[in-house]
C-alpha cells in the first residue's frame, strides 16, 4: 500500500466517477438541474401530500357514510386520521351552516349535548354553487 488513498467521488445524480475539483458533485449541470428537480420539489410534495389528505378524508367519510346521511363523533374520525383542515372544495348553506367536501362526500361540524360531532352527507348537486363574494360585508 502506497498510503495515498483517494476517495473516488461519485455524481450524486447518476453515480459516474467525477473528475477535477473535489468540492464536485455533479458530473454536469443537466444532472444538477434533474437532482434538484428530484430532491428540492417542496412545491410538488406539498400539493401531493394535500392530495393525499382530502384522499383519505374522503376515504373515511365514505366508511362512515356509506349509505348517505349520518351523525358521527368528532372522536371517531380523530382515531381514523381525519384532517379536518384539508378539503377539496366548501358550500354554505342560506342560513350559514358550512359544508366541508371532500370530493364527493361532505362534512359539517355540529355539538350535541356538549359533545363534537360530525354529520357526514353525499355531495348534492346544489353545493357546487359557492360565491366567495356573498360573505363579503
Ligand atoms: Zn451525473
Amino acid at each position: 500500500m502506497s498510503g495515498i488513498y483517494i476517495e473516488q467521488r461519485r455524481c450524486k445524480q447518476c453515480g459516474q466517477n467525477l473528475t477535477g475539483r473535489s468540492d464536485k458533485q455533479f458530473c454536469d449541470t443537466n444532472c444538477k438541474s434533474a437532482y434538484h428537480y428530484q430532491n428540492n420539489n417542496h412545491e410538488e410534495m406539498m400539493i401531493r401530500d394535500l392530495t393525499r389528505y382530502v384522499r383519505n378524508n374522503r376515504r373515511i367519510l365514505k366508511t362512515l357514510s356509506y349509505k348517505g346521511k349520518t351523525i358521527v363523533r368528532k372522536s371517531v374520525l380523530d382515531s381514523m386520521g381525519f384532517r379536518f383542515e384539508n378539503f377539496s372544495s366548501i358550500y354554505v348553506t342560506q342560513k350559514g351552516v358550512v359544508y366541508y367536501l371532500c370530493f364527493n362526500y361532505a362534512f359539517t361540524p355540529t355539538i350535541e349535548k356538549g359533545i363534537k360531532k360530525v354529520l357526514i352527507v353525499n355531495k348534492q348537486n346544489y353545493m357546487k354553487d359557492f360565491d366567495p363574494w356573498s360573505f363579503i360585508q
